[in-house]
């Protein structure tokens, strides 16, 4: 069921190459313990016997879970594998109340499955990203810095407090910052995009970031 293989790894270190067990897909309802190896990062890193560097293993997994009914395709590859997403495709009318997605990169994967795990939607919160670039847009009075706020790469961080609270963190000048956005901000946009179903994206395993929201709303 889990698909567990052997993937030959070369360390980033001293070249020397390991044989890693990876997994081609896991089944988080079968495999709990998956999930937090995928949360913590740990499936995904391997540690050299000879020279005890950490390693990276970078893998094309399909994480499911159908609790959720959630699928995320990560292709670290990036477009070599487009063509096997096509295939998968085909078979996307049985999944038709699935959340499809792909995600070129771990953190991205983590990301949705934290947004998931906390009962939210990746879509409106993409659309609560982007209207809180706005308004920090709006505030900031630094030209420079103004320019690249809407070009931040924003992460859901988690969700807090007795009032629902969602923390985002980001990266400005090689320091990791936090922006807090109120519960309502996430209905709003919630309520949005059910007034606009234009937005929705089609069937099938989709990457939804910022640039695919931009796309959409522009
Ligand atoms: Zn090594």
């Amino acid at each position: 069921m889990q698909n567990e293989t052997q993937a030959l790894c070369r360390c980033t270190k001293c070249g020397n190459e390991q044989k890693i067990n990876i997994y081609q897909r896991i089944n988080v309802a079968v495999n709990p313990e998956l999930k937090e190896k995928v949360k913590n990062g740990s499936l995904f890193i391997w540690e050299c016997p000879k020279c005890g560097k950490i390693n990276l293993a970078k893998y094309s997994i399909l994480y499911h879970d159908p609790q959720e009914k959630l699928m995320i395709w990560l292709f670290p590859e990036g477009e070599a594998l487009e063509k096997q997403i096509k295939i998968a495709d085909g078979q996307t009318a049985l999944l038709e109340e699935y959340n499809l997605r792909k995600v070129n990169d771990i953190s991205s994967l983590i990301e949705k499955v934290n947004i998931y795990d906390a009962g939210l939607d990746d879509i409106v919160m993409e659309m609560c990203k982007y209207v809180t670039k706005m308004e920090m847009e709006e505030k900031e009075p630094d030209k420079s810095k103004r320019e690249k706020i809407m070009d931040t790469e924003f992460r859901f961080y988690k969700m807090n407090g007795p009032d629902n609270e969602i923390s985002f963190s980001f990266a400005t000048e090689g320091q990791l910052q936090g922006v807090n956005i109120g519960f309502n901000v996430y209905e709003d946009c919630r309520r949005i995009l059910q007034r606009n179903p234009s937005i929705m994206p089609e069937p099938g395993f989709v990457k939804i970031d910022a640039a695919w929201l931009a796309a959409r709303i522009r």
